[in-house]
């Protein structure tokens, strides 16, 4: 699996690093990194609810 984040529609809220931090992370300078862009398995279910929760869905899962 494979995390990608459009950055043009992301607003750096920081809804997804409630959700996955081990994934997502927003920095004092208000950007969002992606820590993991192939995340393991085990995390699926959680970045597919931050899919879900992205108020811009931002955010994707591609296999
Ligand atoms: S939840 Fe969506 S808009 Fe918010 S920081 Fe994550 S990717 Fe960006």
């Amino acid at each position: 699996m494979r995390v990608v984040v459009d950055f043009d529609l992301c607003e750096s809220n920081a809804v997804c690093m409630g959700i996955v931090p081990e994934v997502f992370e927003v920095r004092d300078d208000d950007f969002l990194y992606i820590l993991q862009e192939n995340p393991p398995e085990e995390l699926r279910s959680k970045i597919e609810e931050a899919v879900r929760r992205c108020p811009k869905q931002a955010i994707a899962i591609e296999d």
